[in-house]
């Protein structure tokens, strides 16, 4: 053992634990001990309170709390301890403060109740001495003997030894002597040196057995302050208990098993509200891209507002067209121009024989008005539309009825005054009526002219 001891250590500690955002495993050193003999090592490892602080995602960046503190051999490339780290009861710093204060008085605390202690302890031990005896080991039964100078049978199993002890004692004063001698190891090296804070119920079960162990970890003097601990090594140790006074100790144990279960629950809880922590974080920053998108959308809104103002606009116009030309009739009521005599329009096939023949038909069905000519002739002909004419010189009904009824108004400028060109252009704008001027006479010609533009 004093080798293993004296051997020097290098250990490191680490914030280990899996990303709540993306699973990924990362660990981070958050204190490096040096090579230190072990001991020493422990010594430190009691005075150092790592503070427990949210670790970085090397892979997605994002910080969450660790799971775990793992103690790390640097040499052997080993973890000699990894502590689940418990967010459910979280140790405010003066109790914490407290708890390790009252470690450090371990050894005058002692000293205060020592005898007290080992009075009870041997008393215990008298109670029922064979099952007493019956747990030491060789080694301590030897370190008995040897304190009181008696010398070791030649015993060839422990439990030779054990047989042996359990009836040499003629009284209760040399019982106790040798109980107090053997159990050195027990209570001095195991219970006093490491503390309450480190004690380990089922180790200590397993080496020394379960009576004695239960006893020193009910009644060891120790800190107020550490008080909480006791009681959960009393839950882990009496979780089933059938003796007949176990009652209690098993309420203790069931306790301590209800709040060992109430911490998973909590730490569950803790990461799982972590994790929803990032799945918001990733639901905000999609309505950050659809709000953007929407904006982005949004910017191109004014370009049909500018068109819903234009319509406004020009539906303005149009009426302040209309306006201006109620005025000027107003003003010159059938002015006389100098203008030609309104011409009889030319039906024949063409105006010329080099003009290529156009297709016509998409003027089908629709409704053709040519303002200043007239023709010969009421029917159809061969066009593929209606044609209606008007000559324009008198703004009568008919000559309204003629622009009104058109799909297409064709104004020939040589034979109509401005005032019907105006009144021709004011219904076209109005009614949003396609409107050409022609100087030819041909309706094919024209007709041309119109399917062209
Ligand atoms: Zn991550």
């Amino acid at each position: 053992m004093a080798d293993l001891f004296d051997r020097p250590v290098h250990l490191k500690a680490y914030l280990t634990g899996r990303c709540t955002k993306c699973k990924h495993y990362n660990e981070v050193m958050t204190h490096d001990y040096g090579n230190l003999p072990y001991r020493e090592l422990e010594d430190q490892m009691d005075r150092t309170n790592h503070s427990i602080h949210p670790i970085m995602c090397k892979k997605c960046g994002a910080g969450y709390p660790p799971q775990h503190l793992v103690y790390r051999d640097v040499d052997r490339k080993e973890d000699v301890v990894r502590v689940q780290i418990d967010y459910s009861s979280p140790v405010d710093p003066e109790t914490s403060a407290a708890m390790t204060e009252g470690h450090d008085r371990r050894y005058d605390i002692f000293k205060e109740y020592e005898r007290e202690f080992w009075a009870a302890y041997t008393g215990f031990a008298l109670e029922d001495w064979r099952a007493a005896v019956g747990e030491l080991l060789r080694s301590e039964i030897e370190a008995g003997c040897s304190a009181l100078g008696i010398t070791p049978g030649e015993w060839r199993t422990e439990q030779q030894a054990r047989k042996d002890m359990s009836t040499r004692f003629k009284t209760d004063a040399d019982r106790s002597a040798f109980w107090q001698a053997a159990n050195h190891e027990f209570i001095t090296d195991e219970i006093l040196n490491i503390g309450a804070m480190g004690w380990p119920p089922e180790l200590l079960v397993k080496r020394y057995g379960s009576r004695r162990t239960r006893f020193a970890i009910m009644y060891f003097p120790i800190a107020e302050a550490l008080e909480t601990l006791r009681t959960r090594y009393i839950g882990q140790l009496f979780r089933k208990e059938k003796g007949d006074n176990a009652f209690l100790l098993r309420r203790i144990g069931q306790l301590t098993e209800d709040m060992q279960k109430q911490a998973v629950r909590a730490n569950q809880l803790i990461r799982k509200v972590d994790e929803q922590k990032h799945e918001i974080a990733g639901l905000q920053d999609k309505v950050g891209v659809a709000n953007a998108k929407i904006a982005s959308l949004s910017n191109q809104q004014p370009a049909e507002e500018r068109n819903k103002d234009d319509i406004r606009r020009i539906r303005e116009l149009k009426s302040f067209v209309g306006e201006l030309l109620a005025e000027l009739r107003a003003i010159r009521p059938d002015e006389p121009e100098d203008i030609g005599e309104s011409p009889m329009l030319d039906e024949s096939g063409t105006d010329g024989a080099d003009t290529p023949t156009t297709d016509l038909s998409i003027l089908e069905g629709k409704t053709v008005a040519i303002i200043g000519g007239y023709r010969s002739r009421r029917d159809n002909g061969d066009y593929p539309c209606e044609i209606t004419t008007h000559d324009g010189r008198k703004h009568d009904p008919d000559f309204y009825t003629a622009l009104q009824q058109a799909d297409i108004i064709v104004v020939l400028t040589r034979f109509i005054s401005h005032a019907s060109m105006w009144e021709a252009r004011t219904v076209a704008a109005q009614e949003d009526k396609p409107i050409y001027y022609a100087q030819e006479i041909n309706i094919r010609s024209i007709l041309n002219t119109v399917v062209q533009k």
